[in-house]
């Protein structure tokens, strides 16, 4: 393992097309582990990759879909009763994150949620073009077309020298060519394939556009049911669960 490692703990839909598990990429890098998204079978996965949670630090939410984070009052669940967690954990993500997680928490264990944790929870709001550094971590969000009202993100993320770029959920943008110019990875959404919307992204839209990316790899996630129906015809790389990526 390098000093730096993605694990695509989920590579599907909310749909959970394929059986596959819901959004969740865990980065563990040499000044600390995170999550970029937390669907509801994050934790899940972790134990199926072998995998400890308790060693995230940080959780970064690219907006409040449930296949994005979900998952969370799992983890909380998990840090408080299993392993006995001390240390603080970090949850960022759009505007109205701590309220939608909070009344997550109060709606899925309820008693538990007005109990105190054992550990600090810190909530951070992102704001589009607002970066944010944690020690060697620089978070960018850029603002993705996803959702009418409420704000959904994409970061780019700078860690121990590389550059990961995560599009979160988002329509197509040249937002997504500009923002993973020269990165090192590229986590770009692909929910479908012969249906076209303006909030997602069909593959033939990346296909189209195949060369004007500039990222040193680019892998497809958020798989739909038509993508995985039509994956022979892709010649872009697709990821799995489980896949990891030393960088
Ligand atoms: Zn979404
Ligand atoms: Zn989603």
């Amino acid at each position: 393992m390098s000093d730096l490692r993605v694990t695509f703990l989920g590579s599907g839909d909310a749909f959970s097309a394929g059986g596959r598990h819901q959004a969740g990429y865990l980065v563990q890098a040499p000044g600390g582990w995170f999550l970029l998204d937390c669907g509801a079978t994050t934790l899940m996965a972790t134990k199926r990759f072998g995998i400890d949670a308790g060693a995230i630090d940080s959780i970064f939410i690219s907006h409040l879909h449930g296949d994005h984070f979900v998952g969370i009052p799992f983890l909380l669940l998990e840090f408080r009763y299993e392993q006995q967690r001390k240390r603080p954990l970090r949850i960022a993500g759009p505007p109205g994150t701590e309220e939608r997680i909070r009344a997550l928490i109060r709606a899925t264990f309820k008693e538990f949620s007005v109990q105190p944790l054992p550990f600090a929870l810190e909530f951070i709001e992102m704001s589009p073009d607002s970066p944010i550094s944690f020690g060697e971590l620089r978070l960018e969000p850029f603002r993705v077309p996803h959702q009418e009202t409420e704000t959904s993100l994409g970061y780019v993320v700078e860690v121990a020298g590389r550059r990961i770029v995560y599009s979160g959920d988002t329509g197509w943008t040249e937002e997504l060519i500009t923002r993973s110019h020269g990165a090192d990875l590229f986590i770009c959404e692909c929910c479908y394939f012969e249906t076209r919307l303006p909030f997602h992204i069909d593959y033939p839209r990346l296909a189209e556009n195949r060369q004007r990316f500039t990222a040193k790899r680019m892998i497809l996630t958020h798989l739909g049911r038509e993508v995985l129906a039509r994956r022979n015809e892709i010649e872009m790389e697709l990821a799995s669960d489980g896949l990891t990526v030393d960088m």
